[in-house]
């Protein structure tokens, strides 16, 4: 059973609403485009365990640390007496392992994901032992695009590649052993100690004038061009008051210092809803906070 659901990247979020709205150095973009692609084989990843029977305890995206080192786990599952560990990779193209050494398809050495992994079990390892349980720990990492490939003349057990994928999660299902309580109370005291990092120092730096103003098409970020709200690529037609919302939850979720007030919304959706659309939106949805001069909207 899936013990801890991925939760939505904020920081993702935030970079999809910025990538909308500026235009990012090659870096950003280059960042954005791996978080994108790391999240789309994270999902994948879901999608795939769900083949396991229910006598597991699967935990996503834990962020733990051990005597001040920080370790991202992307999937762990608890098993009777075995802890899988998965580093999910959703790498494209041909890559190479030289002299112990990872190429991306550009012949662009890498951090060796392997060296990742070792650390991240080896810190698991003693933090289990910490709090108390000392089980041992089996290590993969997932390579689930079909597109993958990896030359190399080693075979590692710990690469599972994408034609292995069904196999190991047949393997796994032949160990159905019940999980006593015991189980469940680690996977409590991990999920428990779950670092939330905020994601806003990792952004690219932006500022509120900086930005495009307006609303964008739900589905492919053309921005509306009238209040008609039809989108000049997709032909789709979203209704003022979802629009407006969405809106809001940009602007909130991008400002979070900044007071939600009509015409603070009005100006980020670049004037497209008269003042009266927003103000009826805002009054449906939100708590009207009114102070002589700075009337203003909290989430209610
Ligand atoms: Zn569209």
């Amino acid at each position: 059973m899936i013990f801890r659901p991925r939760p939505e990247k904020l920081e993702l979020v935030l970079l999809r609403y910025l990538n909308t709205r500026m235009v990012f150095s090659s870096s950003e973009a280059l960042n954005f485009s791996n978080l994108e692609k790391g999240y789309k084989g994270e999902l994948k990843s879901d999608v795939w365990l769900r083949g396991l029977t229910e006598e597991w305890l699967i935990l996503n995206e834990l962020l733990l640390e051990y005597n001040g080192s920080k370790f991202q786990i992307d999937t762990m599952i608890i098993a009777y007496e075995l802890i899988y560990l998965l580093d999910i990779k959703y790498f494209e193209g041909d890559y190479a392992i030289t002299d112990n050494k990872w190429y991306n398809p550009a012949g662009v050495l890498l951090k060796n994901p392997l060296h990742q992994l070792e650390r991240c079990e080896t810190l698991l390892k003693k933090l289990l032992h910490e709090i108390g349980y000392d089980l041992r720990i089996e290590s993969y990492l997932i390579f689930n695009n079909s597109e993958f490939h990896l030359n190399t003349t080693s075979i590692n057990p710990s690469i599972i590649f994408p034609t292995q994928l069904n196999r190991f999660l047949k393997k796994l299902n032949t160990r159905p052993v019940k999980l006593t309580k015991k189980y469940f109370q680690l996977a409590e005291q991990l999920n428990a100690r779950h670092i939330v990092e905020s994601p806003y120092k990792r952004l690219p730096p932006y500022t509120y004038e900086q930005l495009k103003k307006g609303i964008s098409c739900p589905h492919d970020q053309t921005f509306f061009t009238d209040e008609t709200l039809i989108c000049t690529k997709c032909g789709c037609v979203e209704a003022a008051e979802s629009a407006v919302l969405r809106s809001v939850k940009e602007f909130t979720l991008l400002f979070p210092d900044r007071m939600i007030t009509v015409n603070a919304i009005h100006d980020w959706c670049g004037g497209l809803k008269s003042k009266k659309a927003i103000r009826r939106v805002l009054s449906k949805y939100f708590v009207l906070i009114s102070k002589a001069r700075a009337s203003h909207y909290i989430n209610s």
